[in-house]
């Protein structure tokens, strides 16, 4: 059974206390909530909540020199989720760049609950889901629904990932390398963090620069995927666009038909899994 997600409850549980049923406004929850919400000129961390000590009051701080929009408002968010959740006020007052929305590291528990928060928060289950699935998997439709709901195309796209029913990945590369990667709960492959984007990919292109690319296009599914384990000839569609303020590339993969070599389906009934075998063994004395 999958683990319950304890950032995206506390954020479900908070929108249906203050009917909120399109994506949330972080600012106007941090009110609803009596925080204060500053913009202040620091440097060193992204965002903070300060608590009064021995009183339920606190205050968030946002870095003001931010430069994205969705950016911000998900460090609002993430921070709320700080204030929210129990067990958060242990945690640390100040969250770095590497501590907010960094999918990637799944290490650090508190600062995923925050995220997981922020994003149900931002981009709700009841309305992300059915905007996402109005329109085939590509990042046009992530982005539209990134901009509907000042979120950011990262987080957009790994909400995408938690609820649309195709065989989708998101993933993120970094200087010509995986960094990390979201698959849908169907995808059934594994992506390696650390391989190398093949040439003849979009992602390739978009390290090189030599093109753009406005919509999916089906590319060799083993420029992607370990080639053992894929039909030969395969294809997978994909469409990516380049981050160049991140030195990185932004990919949905979309797997439209069935392109793995094996599957659970074709494997023959072995004799272990025999009932009656296993009884006469477990009765000897
Ligand atoms: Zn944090």
């Amino acid at each position: 059974m999958a683990k319950v997600n304890k950032g995206r409850a506390y954020a479900k549980a908070l929108l249906n206390e203050l009917n909120i049923s399109g994506p949330g406004d972080p600012r106007s929850v941090a009110t609803e909530l009596q925080l204060d919400n500053n913009e202040l000129d620091v440097q060193g961390f992204d965002g903070g909540l300060v608590r009064v000590k021995g009183t339920p009051l606190a205050a968030i701080i946002v870095r003001d020199s931010i430069r994205e929009v969705g950016r911000k408002n998900f460090t609002v968010a993430h921070e709320l989720g700080h204030f929210v959740l129990p067990g958060h006020d242990m945690c640390g007052a100040v969250c770095g760049p590497s501590d907010i929305g960094n999918w990637g590291d799944a290490t650090q528990e508190l600062e995923r609950e925050a995220d997981e928060f922020a994003a149900e928060l931002l981009l709700p289950s009841q309305y992300a889901g059915p905007r996402f699935k109005s329109e085939p998997p590509s990042l046009g439709i992530i982005q539209t629904v990134a901009d509907e709901s000042n979120a950011s195309l990262s987080a957009t796209a790994w909400r995408y990932c938690d609820l649309v029913s195709e065989r989708c990945a998101i993933v993120w590369s970094k200087k010509g390398k995986v960094s990390w990667y979201k698959p849908s709960p169907e995808f059934g492959f594994y992506l390696k963090r650390g391989w190398e984007i093949a040439k003849g990919t979009q992602a390739w292109e978009c390290f090189s620069g030599t093109r753009t690319h406005t919509s999916p296009e089906p590319v060799g599914a083993q420029l992607w995927l370990d080639e053992r384990v894929v039909l030969e000839g395969a294809v997978l569609w994909e469409h990516s666009i380049g981050l160049p303020n991140y030195e990185s590339v932004l990919s949905l993969l979309w797997i439209k038909d069935r392109i793995e070599r094996y599957s659970d389906y074709d494997e023959p009934e072995t004799e272990e899994i025999d009932p009656y075998r296993f009884d006469s063994l477990r009765k000897r004395p």
